[in-house]
């Protein structure tokens, strides 16, 4: 009689036992685990064989290559609805792009918003379409040449040749193609190498770093080949060369949803005429 009751015993035990420690060794669904992974996952992930582009210190292999748009409806830029800023002013007046003011050209539109910093407010932005981070600089030495009150004596041509601290997002919008977007003057960004970026959610803070007399952002749009940037020194001169060589147009083609054709149609224009590696015998 004695051993069933010992073995009953043991068999309670065991049942309390795992009635305790059953709810913690429940294994999470693996989507729970990818708390970091993209908001949305890329079609095509990169081939892990293929060799690191060229340039850079890293070994990190660019992201934004093999990828592609995500397609929102009939139109191809369809991620690319908002402006940088809520809804503030622009600069020039109009958001006037190649400001005839000046004495350089100017290659992007400027935003600012006067309420937040006279208020003593620092003003987020946000990425005005999905991309991938692939240069960046935090511009930690751009006030070095200023006085002990703050205030910045010469910043010209110093500090990124003027951009101060930036963003720079690539997004692949073919094959041959990728659209780059700078974001510069930064005060300060959230953002590392290689992040995978959306427009709901705000990567950095307004600045008034680099050749700026004024916190503002400039923002930037170019095009070219993929992969031009990735992780490059925008210090260099080669740097500087290479980012004026590429294709620039006003960042209201990429902004305005009602503007997207004309941007489509320079970018299908400019892939018909990119060289392609000859087919294989
Ligand atoms: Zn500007």
């Amino acid at each position: 009689m004695k051993f069933p009751a010992t073995m009953i015993k043991i068999a309670l035990a065991l049942l309390v036992l795992l009635a305790l420690i059953g709810p913690l060794a429940v294994v999470p669904p693996a989507a729970a685990l990818d708390i970091e992974g993209p908001a949305s996952e890329p079609d095509n992930p990169p081939d892990p064989a293929a060799p690191p582009p060229p340039g850079g210190p890293t070994a990190l292999a660019n992201p934004a290559l093999g990828q592609s748009l995500p397609p929102v409806g009939d139109d191809p830029l369809g991620a690319f609805s908002r402006r940088p800023l809520e809804g503030r002013f622009i600069i020039p007046e109009g958001g006037t792009f190649l400001d005839p003011l000046r004495d350089d050209p100017h290659y992007g539109v400027d935003y600012a918003c006067p309420d937040d910093y006279l208020n003593g407010l620092t003003t987020d932005f946000y990425p005005v379409g999905p991309g991938y981070v692939t240069a960046r600089s935090s511009c930690v030495l751009c006030f070095a040449e200023g006085d002990s009150h703050g205030s910045v004596t010469e910043r010209w041509p110093r500090h990124n040749f003027g951009w101060g601290g930036f963003v720079l997002i690539e997004t692949p919008y073919n094959a041959s193609v990728s659209i780059y977007i700078m974001y510069a003057h930064l005060a300060r960004d959230f953002v590392s190498l290689g992040d995978y970026i959306t427009p709901d959610e705000a990567i950095g803070v307004v600045g008034n770093s680099g050749y700026s007399q004024e916190t503002h952002l400039h923002m930037e749009v170019r095009y070219g080949t993929p992969g031009r940037f990735w992780n490059a020194d925008f210090s260099q001169w080669e740097t500087l060369d290479r980012w004026l060589a590429t294709m620039f147009v006003n960042p209201a083609w990429v902004i305005f949803p009602d503007n997207h054709y004309a941007f489509v149609a320079a970018l299908d224009e400019w892939t018909g005429l990119v060289p392609k590696a000859p087919d294989l015998p």
